[in-house]
């Protein structure tokens, strides 16, 4: 950003410079948002360095956190326990759309599938028929089984 200067009519003008080829764009706006928050690399929060320096995780090319296929971070196995992780904290791993309400989506399903596959008790994977066994309870507004 090169500058933000007031326009007309309580305006503000914002000038950015585009990469890689270099030019200026200007938008003109009512607000700006700071979303500087959305910072996700492992190093800019305080909680996932800690996790990270403790146990020498190592971060992917986004310098978030690191995961396997099925979205579990191996490093942090423990006897049976097992961790995994998605979302934003996780984008530039094996999966491309982590980091969106389906890539949320199919990641717990991925980490629910190996919690399954590793004989996790009261946990089954997800069949045809289960999930409408499932789904059926749900319209029943019945609590669904484990
Ligand atoms: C403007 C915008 C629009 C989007 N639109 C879409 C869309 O239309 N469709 C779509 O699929 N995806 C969309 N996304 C992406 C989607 O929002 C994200 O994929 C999703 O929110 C990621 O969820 P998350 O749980 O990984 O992270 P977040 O939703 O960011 O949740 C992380 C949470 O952790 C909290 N937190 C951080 N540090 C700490 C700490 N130290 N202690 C305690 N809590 C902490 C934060 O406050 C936050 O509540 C959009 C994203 C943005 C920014």
């Amino acid at each position: 950003m090169q500058s933000v200067e007031r326009g007309p009519n309580d305006t503000l003008v914002t000038r950015i410079l585009e990469q890689p080829m270099p030019a200026t764009r200007e938008l003109h706006a009512d607000f700006i948002i700071d979303a500087t928050g959305l910072d996700a690399r492992a190093e800019a929060n305080p909680l996932l360095k800690d996790l990270v320096d403790c146990y020498h995780l190592p971060l992917n090319s986004n310098g978030r956190l690191q995961v396997a296929n099925d979205f579990e971070i191996p490093q942090l196995r423990n006897g049976t326990g097992r961790f995994y992780a998605a979302g934003a904290a996780t984008l530039g791993g094996p999966y491309a759309a982590v980091d969106s309400f389906l890539g949320l989506q199919y990641a717990a399903l991925q980490s629910v599938e190996s919690l399954a596959r590793h004989h996790t008790p009261h946990l089954h994977p997800l069949t045809p028929w289960r999930s409408l066994g499932q789904w059926l309870k749900w319209i029943a507004n019945r609590p669904p089984s484990s």
